[in-house]
């Protein structure tokens, strides 16, 4: 029965296509890694991946892959149930104990995505009493589990501490109860940290609690990886962290939040995420055990990977190109405009380099990017063949 509604859709998706901002998949033939087969109808062919969250090079390392593997031959390959009825097997614990150790909480429980334990750690903790004052860049899976928690809604501009302390003092004229402060550890747009010092300063002054999504920085950032707050040198007084194991800790699937004994115990009784979703699947949960063993141990690809991301950044800024200045292996190239943005991404395929233009709405309009992301899979003649695609699109484009 037509009701109008696939038109009305049809209209939306050509606004999309017109507005420039159609977004569409790229395949790839094979596995992740520094290079990919990429697939395009006609036949295969090999590209320099710059875009893959996959920091540390481990997405298809060869022990976690032997892990996952032998994980299914005995755990088998699915649970068929959420984690309370007949869906936790002592690897889905053993994972859980893993992450609190690493990260220094004392419990944490898992989710089927970051995206869901962001969605799910907010409401069960805080009522229409309580105040959450979130990161204006904060991500959408944040702003989403803020939206549905009934707690008042603070907001302070990126990384402006004296905004910050405004709606701290703004919560306690209110009234507030308990406060949260909210923020990503790395603002994965740009690439940079969160100011987690004067955060805890803040916080612990108008005793408030700080959660951290450090889905961009736990086991590339920090000692042993430990993220963000090992980084900045917070560790023990961040009260919340959520993350993922689906970027620098094998990249496979799942989140987590790792917290005090409380917070994670009532989590089990009440995060909607995870009282009516599936349970990690066996595989991913033992590949996710493996892929935290190695990462912890990995202070050699940590290396490569930081002297990937400062050779990168030194010899493209000789070459003229724009970069937002950082310490993360996040460097976005600044386009400006959107329609050049994807030009140079066009050009750069051609030239065998896999990047990703980003522009409005994911980042402001006129800062349109490209955002690469530099792995320990790479080899320094692979990068140096991107800048050489870089330089020589750049040019025939003039952007730089
Ligand atoms: C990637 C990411 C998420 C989502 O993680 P998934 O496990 O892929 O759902 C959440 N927050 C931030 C900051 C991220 O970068």
């Amino acid at each position: 029965m037509p009701t109008g509604l696939d038109d009305h859709i049809r209209d939306m998706l050509a606004q999309i296509e017109a507005d420039g901002l159609y977004k569409r998949e790229r395949l790839i033939a094979g596995p992740q890694g520094g290079t990919i087969r990429v697939s395009d109808g006609r036949g295969t062919r090999e590209a320099i991946n710059l875009c893959a969250n996959n920091y540390l090079g481990l997405a298809n390392h060869p022990e976690i892959v032997a892990a996952a593997r032998d994980g299914m031959e005995a755990y088998g390959f699915g649970m068929a149930s959420v984690r309370f009825i007949c869906g936790t097997q002592t690897l889905h614990r053993q994972l859980e104990r893993q992450i609190a150790e690493y990260l220094g909480m004392a419990d944490a429980i898992l989710f089927a995505a970051c995206f869901d334990a962001n969605a799910g750690v907010f409401e069960p903790l805080l009522g229409a009493e309580d105040a959450i004052i979130s990161d204006s860049l904060n991500h959408a899976s944040i702003i989403d589990g803020i939206r549905l928690c009934k707690a008042k809604r603070y907001r302070f501009a990126n990384g402006d501490m004296d905004a910050l302390e405004d709606q701290l003092k703004a919560a306690d004229a209110d009234g507030a109860r308990f406060r949260l402060v909210a923020t990503d550890g790395v603002f994965s747009m740009d690439g940079h940290v969160a100011k987690l010092p004067e955060i805890c300063d803040l916080a612990e002054r108008y005793g408030a609690t700080v959660m951290v999504d450090d889905c961009h920085a736990t086991g590339h950032l920090g000692k042993a990886g430990r993220g963000t707050p090992s980084l900045t040198g917070v560790e023990g007084r961040v009260g919340i962290i959520t993350g993922t194991l689906g970027k620098t800790l094998g990249g496979g699937m799942g989140g987590f939040v790792a917290a005090s004994q409380p917070v994670i115990d009532l989590l089990r009784q009440r995060a909607r995420p995870y009282l009516f979703s599936n349970s990690l699947a066996p595989p991913v949960a033992a590949g996710a055990i493996k892929a935290i063993e190695i990462a912890r141990g990995a202070d050699d690809l940590r290396a490569t990977l930081a002297d990937h991301s400062r050779y990168f950044r030194d010899r493209m800024t000789a070459a003229g190109f724009e970069l937002i200045p950082g310490r993360t292996p996040i460097i976005p190239v600044m386009v400006h405009d959107a329609r050049r943005a994807q030009e140079l991404a066009a050009a750069l395929d051609a030239r065998g380099v896999f990047v990703a233009g980003f522009f409005y709405p994911v980042v402001p309009k006129s800062a349109a990017r490209i955002r690469t992301q530099m792995s320990a899979a790479l080899s320094r003649a692979e990068i140096d063949r991107a800048i050489d695609a870089f330089t020589d699109a750049g040019r025939a484009l003039g952007i730089i």
